[in-house]
């Protein structure tokens, strides 16, 4: 199990008290009691985290299943600290080489200073009336003075050559672990911790721009799961990001949100011209047929069911997500392969 932050505050007792509950709570909902799982309802029945609490809660008032794959989500999102590792290493790298170039940059000052030294004593020496001979050994001392600090420069430049270079290796992995941080790893989309940050970016930088959000839910997904299995159930929602990706335009950024929910961010893009980019994508998952390599069985057409949302004034990311929420659901309600629009309750004709 990764590193994660849960709590550790409990007595012996309460944590066995705790522990059981726990078990009792996956046992309830059919979810088997792996440690995972098990992380997760323990933080939640101790209250120890506000926002998987608040985040759990919300699932169970709406009557939504609980199960693993949620209990992962929720894992990842309010409980896993392990991806900073990298960066910390990346962070203590970069300490390093921050004190080697303060010490390269101290060296070349001290040198500079030498220098300076040597001419001001020399400069000195010219002062005086001066034969030949004297004017002959202060030329040699400063030719001397000269060859010491080019040899010190040299070294130096060669060190931070060194060290430029390193930082630039650096910046290459922090870079890596950065896009890793953020990338939904099975479909290759981002994460949900991309969304936010880019939905809270396209928020502020661009207030009174048109922004539309798009949701999507795989129907029936838990079928296609109990069916086939987990492997193909995975397979499927590779597919569903690929065909969403192809009906993108070149500003739009899709997000696997969920386990089978993705989202899509529409940047300068009405209400209307979102249900389009909608409509595109629930017809080419709808036209998807796809056939398991293993034993070249044809697997049985599904749909998708969207929902649409457009910025209003006085919108936060919250309010805008769950009208986006709001309008998938009634896409579901109305029974599902459909996109429904937020607003003025409009759908478009049934395709179920
Ligand atoms: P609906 O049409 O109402 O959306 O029905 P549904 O069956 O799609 O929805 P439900 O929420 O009941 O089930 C979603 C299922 O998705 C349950 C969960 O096991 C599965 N799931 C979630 N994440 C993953 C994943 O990463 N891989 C696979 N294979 N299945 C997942
Ligand atoms: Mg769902
Ligand atoms: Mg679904």
């Amino acid at each position: 199990m990764p590193a994660s932050a849960l709590s550790t505050q409990h007595t012996v007792e309460q944590a066995k008290a705790l522990a059981l509950r726990a078990v009792d709570f996956l046992l309830e909902h059919d979810v088997a009691p792996i440690p995972l799982s098990y992380g997760v309802a323990y933080e939640y029945l101790s209250g120890g985290s506000p926002d998987l609490c608040r985040t759990l809660d919300e699932h169970l008032h709406n009557g939504r299943r609980i199960d693993a794959f949620l209990l992962r989500d929720l894992h990842e999102r309010h409980l896993a600290v392990d991806r900073s590792t990298p960066l910390r290493t990346v962070g203590n790298d970069l300490q390093q080489l921050l004190g080697e170039l303060t010490h390269n940059i101290e060296e070349a000052g001290r040198g500079a200073e030498e220098f300076g030294t040597a001419l001001d004593t020399t400069l000195g020496h010219l002062a005086g009336d001066r034969d030949a001979q004297s004017l002959r050994e202060i030329a040699a001392s400063m030719v001397v003075a000269t060859q010491k600090a080019r040899t010190r420069n040299e070294h130096l430049q060669q060190r931070l050559q060194v060290t430029m270079a390193e930082s630039e290796k650096l910046k290459v992995e922090l870079e890596r672990h950065r896009r890793e941080a953020l990338i939904d790893p099975l479909t290759g989309l981002w994460n949900r911790r991309a969304l936010d940050h880019e939905l809270d970016e396209l928020m502020a930088v661009e207030p009174d721009a048109p922004l539309s959000l798009l949701m999507l839910d795989v129907d029936h997904f838990k079928r296609i799961n109990d069916t086939h299995g987990h492997a193909l159930g995975d397979a499927v929602l590779r597919h569903v990001a690929e065909a969403i990706r192809k009906c993108l335009r070149s500003d739009d950024h899709a997000v696997r949100y969920g386990g089978e929910e993705f989202l899509v961010l529409l940047p300068r893009t009405s209400l209307l011209e979102a249900a389009q980019v909608a409509e595109s994508i629930r017809a080419r998952v709808a036209s998807l047929r796809l056939r398991r390599r293993s034993d070249n069985l044809m697997l049985e057409p599904f749909t998708v069911s969207l929902g649409v949302a457009s910025r209003k004034p006085g919108d936060t990311r919250d309010t805008l997500l769950r009208r986006t929420d709001s309008a998938l659901y009634r896409s579901k309600g109305a029974g599902r392969n459909r996109v429904s629009m937020d607003g003025d309750h409009g759908l478009t004709p049934g395709h179920a």
